[in-house]
């Protein structure tokens, strides 16, 4: 896989430790129970029927449905479609006749040979109006694996003690069969729609390339306009088996690669030389690795940490309030850097020397010697600005940066004040056993960059309570869902589409 692609798309993996609530085994049985009504002395008593809580979404049990979303997800999991090549379109084919099985009309929208997106609507009016339209997205293709550090297959979707293992079981195939799950209970319940809702099965996240959203929006915007997106990107996040908090994500950080490049004299290596190309850049290398850049805070960054902070251990938490202050905030960011590489990457710009390059033989002195570095922009931040400080502390004139034409587009943040955010954290908070939602902004990309950049207002859960040992397999080995946690999530992600989509 080449370098300079590699930067498009991550989920974020990784996220921190707190306190306490409901268990999740308690939080998982939380559909509508349904029981018989008493009978009255007299009452004709072989048919009376059971009658159901009433309740105030059209969703109504969740469990039979999630059993049979797990079913989709493990056959899309035995369908391999590591990027590249990705060859999406198989799964495309598979979601479409799930669809047509329910009465649902999809369309497939080629891309490339073998890769094509899918997009499915259910109408809440004969004329559509993109711009109250909500968009559940996922994507189909998934990064490789390293067999050789997976105990199981990848692609055998095996569940084990209560986790659905494979690649994709998380990102992003777990998130595609809870969204088809969620549109096709809508679509059951017959419920009056106040909204367009939009199912769409997107390709080539992984990499970014030619089948991607970017493609993707410019042959196809027309299919799948609208005003309000679901995607991956956030997260919910269960240690000790309770979940702590619900990160939704509202914005992230812009990907970027910049090539540092060493020049020096070519020669024999028996004749050492001080303007060695391979010395010049391992200098310039070990400086760039121990740069932090200046920390600043947009709002939803901002806002991360306040309600952080309120379930934060005390010592944790008190930094956390201080992070913005004139006089405490240095040493707050310091310390809140340290407790997590993700925090740090939150509030700067962030760069990461990834690969190097240098010499053709072992006894010549190259006159170049190359190294990458993967840079994560804080949206609003110019790239500009770093290569100058990088420059600055490098200093050396044998040294010159190169930025690659792959970088992303920093998006505007979505709205944490839109009435689907609102209905997000109502429904999560609720549904997870009162925990706080907070706003997030990813430090990895997500196709939700590219629908901000057409005025969508593009939110990332990933419904399902992980912990952080989880996460951390995410693009890594043994990845897996707790099939409790996919079940949970599934009851959540219907809830939050039907609140926010169906009439009351
Ligand atoms: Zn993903």
């Amino acid at each position: 896989m080449s370098g300079k692609r590699k930067l498009q798309v991550e989920m974020c993996v990784g996220a921190l430790l707190l306190s306490a609530s409901l268990p999740l085994a308690a939080q998982v049985s939380s559909s509508q129970a349904t029981h018989p009504t008493s009978q009255s002395a007299g009452a004709p008593t072989s048919q009376s029927p059971a009658v159901a809580i009433s309740s105030p979404s059209p969703i109504g049990d969740t469990t039979a449905l999630a059993k049979e979303a797990q079913g989709w997800l493990i056959d899309m999991v035995r369908t391999n479609t590591t990027n590249p090549p990705g060859s999406e379109q198989s799964i495309a084919k598979y979601l479409a006749h799930i669809l047509e099985k329910e009465g649902i009309q999809s369309e497939m929208l080629d891309l490339s040979p073998g890769r094509s997106a899918l997009v499915a609507r259910l109408k809440s009016s004969a004329v559509a109006d993109p711009s109250k339209a909500l968009l559940l997205v996922a994507h189909m293709d998934v990064v490789g694996v390293d067999r050789s550090k997976w105990t199981v297959d990848p692609f055998a979707a095996m569940i084990k003690d209560g986790y659905l293992y494979g690649r994709g079981s998380v990102d992003d195939k777990g998130m595609l069969a809870a969204n088809l799950a969620a549109f096709i209970a809508l679509k059951r319940s017959n419920a009056r729609l106040n909204r367009d809702v939009i199912f769409l099965a997107t390709a080539d996240e992984e990499q970014g390339g030619d089948a991607s959203i970017r493609m993707l929006i410019s042959k196809y915007w027309d299919k799948f306009a609208a005003g309000y997106a679901l995607n991956e990107g956030g997260e919910v996040f269960m240690k000790n088996g309770r979940v702590q908090y619900v990160a939704v994500q509202a914005s992230e950080k812009v990907a970027m690669n910049v090539m540092v490049v060493a020049r020096g004299t070519s020669g024999h290596a028996s004749r050492p030389t001080k303007d060695n190309a391979v010395v010049h850049l391992a200098a310039a290398v070990a400086k760039i690795g121990g740069y932090s850049a200046p920390a600043h805070f947009t709002t939803i960054v901002r806002r991360y940490f306040e309600q952080l902070a309120a379930i934060e251990p005390d010592e944790l938490g008190k930094w956390m309030r201080v992070l913005d202050s004139e006089d405490r905030g240095e040493h707050a960011q310091k310390v809140v850097s340290e407790a997590s590489p993700l925090w740090s990457s939150m509030m700067r710009d962030t760069v990461a020397p990834t690969m190097l390059s240098a010499g053709v033989r072992n006894n010549v002195i190259p006159a170049e010697a190359r190294a990458n570095l993967n840079i994560r922009m804080l949206p609003g931040d110019t790239i500009d600005v770093l290569l100058s400080a990088l420059t600055k502390l490098v200093n050396d004139p044998q040294i010159k940066f190169e930025l690659q034409p792959d970088a992303g587009l920093a998006a505007p943040p979505s709205s944490l004040e839109s009435d689907f955010y609102a209905t997000i954290s109502r429904v999560a908070a609720a549904q997870y056993g009162n925990v706080p939602v907070l706003p997030f902004q990813s430090t990895g990309a997500t196709d939700s960059a590219q629908l901000r950049l057409h005025n969508v207002q593009a939110y990332g859960l990933v419904p399902f309570p992980l912990t952080e040992e989880d996460y951390l397999r995410v693009h890594g080995d043994d990845e897996r869902l707790p099939i409790a946690s996919f079940t949970k999530g599934v009851d959540v992600l219907a809830r939050i589409v039907a609140e926010f989509a169906a009439s009351k």
